[in-house]
């Protein structure tokens, strides 16, 4: 890999230098002292030396002789010394080097590391300017990468990222920047002429799609696609006066990967001023939630369930809101994406069933609690223990209990889930299919995960008076029956829709056409009207059948 960064990022040889030119100069003194010495006691002691052996002299002193033979030696050795020190000295220059350079890069890919990334961009940035150039920047994760060194291992996962950075490094320009910045997350940085834009854009695009390209080892062939997020000085010019311009880029490239994966990955996705508004206000959004679940502002509302047939009242649905001091009541359907994100769901649906099953204690006991859950608490293996605990300690019969969870949660780990359900509904619990119809269930996959019931999406329900939607909930009803899965129709809007169901099977329902999802003390007076309060006479008698004024306030309510 040649992803060395310019000289003028090099830096930290300053010590070294120093002291080897001090060493160097020390040894070249003394042996230029004992040249100096030589000649002077040579200059004396060679004539005499000479002329002994002429016969004219009896010879040179012997003192001086000797000191003539001993600045021999030590011009001998000073020299020796000399040599060894520069060997010494090339050797630690070497390794030196080789520290730095370390410090500097990746091992595995040889691309520049985080650490060196940031100041080579400002580099670039700087002679940019000069130049009259635009600098842009891009950040490139890896989309399914995980699953590679999940399920191939690390060293395969190793070769993959070589690849890989191999593969941006050969399309890159010589003097363009790359980094990895740890995982399967890799940066670039490159300078471009003014007009230059649509060549990087389609140098962007190569990028992309040499990153798609299989890699081969062995018998494997992996297959990763990159997301990229790209920031440039011509789209958005870095603020002066903030932080560093080369950091600015990269958040910025940063937020508008986010946005290419959530546009569906595998693509290149450019930085806009409005993503940064957007992501400032999710930012806030995220830190109301932090204080709203610790100030108990998420709040159980509850939707009736009825028997369609009777027009009985079943139980409640809880539906989890958000009363934000400054947004007011905020749908779920906005808050717990954020929250699941924040992997604060847990925490949450904790304490949202917490609330509920103290609401729903002072219901009749024939009344059940229908709770959502997310595909995410589903991957937890203590899942169904930490449910069953929950009902212990709050005192909740495990019967009264129903969780609902979607299709898509069936697309993990389908033996850990099978597992889960089959655990809770060991213990009691009922298990309901979500949201059925909008996943990709397959028959096989229903009759393998044992549901006590499937739930018709109401996106179906809605548009029942068009005739292939109607034909559509006639096959999924008949599929249930097939299984032996009872079935809720959701979304009943109105009295139309409701007929039009009763003809087709026997339900149970729920929607508008009842009443809209309601606090829990709405609950309240709605039972105690219908006389199915805990401390009804109803409620006590362990028969569990229905009284005749309780049986008539509910054809009431029906
Ligand atoms: P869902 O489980 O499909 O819940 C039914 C949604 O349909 C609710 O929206 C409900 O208010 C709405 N709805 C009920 N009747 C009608 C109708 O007649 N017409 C129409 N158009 N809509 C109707 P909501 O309360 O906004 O909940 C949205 C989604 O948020 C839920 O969909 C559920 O997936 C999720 N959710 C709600 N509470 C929780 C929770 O505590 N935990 C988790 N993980 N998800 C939750
Ligand atoms: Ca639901
Ligand atoms: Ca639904």
């Amino acid at each position: 890999m040649s992803a060395e960064p310019t000289s003028e990022f090099g830096h930290g040889e300053g010590a070294g230098t120093a002291r080897r030119s001090r060493d160097d100069l020390m040894v070249q003194a003394i042996v230029a002292a004992a040249i100096i010495l030589f000649v002077a006691v040579g200059g004396s002691v060679v004539p005499q030396i000479v002329k002994a052996w002429q016969g004219m002299e009896s010879g040179p002193e012997v003192l001086m002789a000797n000191a003539l033979v001993l600045n021999v030696a030590l011009i001998l050795m000073g020299w020796n010394r000399y040599k060894a020190l520069q060997a010494e000295l090339a050797q630690r220059c070497a390794s030196e080097e080789e520290a730095h350079r370390l410090a500097r890069t990746d091992p595995l890919t040889g691309c520049l590391n985080r650490r060196s990334f940031i100041p080579a961009i400002d580099g670039l940035i700087a002679n940019a300017i000069e130049a009259d150039r635009h600098i842009a920047v891009g950040m490139i994760d890896l989309d399914n990468f995980k699953n590679i060194n999940d399920y191939h291992g690390h060293q395969l996962g190793d070769t993959v990222l070589l690849q890989v950075s191999r593969r941006f490094r050969d399309l890159l320009p010589t003097d363009a920047l790359l980094a990895r910045l740890g995982g399967d997350e890799f940066a670039l940085a490159l300078s471009y002429p003014l007009g230059g834009h649509q060549e990087v854009e389609a140098l962007l695009d190569r990028i992309v799609a040499a990153a798609a390209r299989p890699v081969e080892s062995g018998d494997s062939s992996l297959h990763v696609t990159a997301s990229i997020g790209v920031a440039s000085t011509k789209v958005a010019p870095p603020e002066l006066g903030g932080e560093n311009p080369g950091e600015q880029l990269m958040n910025r490239a940063d937020i508008a990967m986010y946005q290419a994966k959530k546009l569906g990955r595998n693509r290149v996705q450019w930085f806009e001023p409005a993503m940064e508004y957007e992501q400032r206000f999710r930012g806030e959004l995220e830190s109301g939630i932090r204080r709203g679940i610790a100030a108990g502002q998420f709040i159980p509302y509850y939707e009736q369930q009825i028997d369609l047939e009777d027009g009985k009242l079943t139980g409640f649905e809880m539906l989890a809101r958000w009363n934000s001091p400054e947004l007011g009541i905020v749908s779920p359907d906005i808050f717990i994406p954020i929250v699941e994100e924040m992997g604060l769901i847990e925490e949450l649906s904790r304490s949202l069933m917490i609330q509920a099953f103290d609401d729903a204690r002072k219901w009749h006991p024939s009344l059940t609690l229908a709770v959502n859950v997310s595909p995410l608490q589903l991957r937890d293996p203590w899942f169904s223990q930490k449910i069953l605990k929950l009902l212990l300690v709050n005192n909740f019969p495990p019967s009264r209990l129903e969780v609902e969870i979607t299709e898509s949660a069936m697309h993990e780990q389908v033996s850990m889930v099978r597992n889960t359900l089959t655990s809770l509904r060991n213990q009691g619990v009922m298990v309901t299919l979500d949201d059925f119809g909008m996943g990709y269930s397959s028959l096989s996959q229903l009759r393998m995960l044992p549901f006590d019931r499937l739930k018709i999406d109401r996106t179906f329900v809605k548009d029942l008076k068009h005739d292939s939607t109607s034909k559509l909930v006639g096959a999924i009803i008949s599929m249930g029956e097939g299984l032996d899965m009872p079935l809720v129709a959701e979304g009943i809007e109105d009295g139309a829709i409701l007929e039009q169901l009763k003809t087709m099977g026997k339900l149970k329902g729920q929607g508008y056409h009842y009443g809209r999802p309601e606090p829990a003390d709405k609950v309240l007076e709605r039972l105690a009207e219908l006389g199915l309060l805990a401390e009804d006479p109803a409620a006590t008698s362990d028969t569990g059948e229905a009284s005749e004024t309780e049986r008539e306030a509910q054809q009431r309510a029906g």
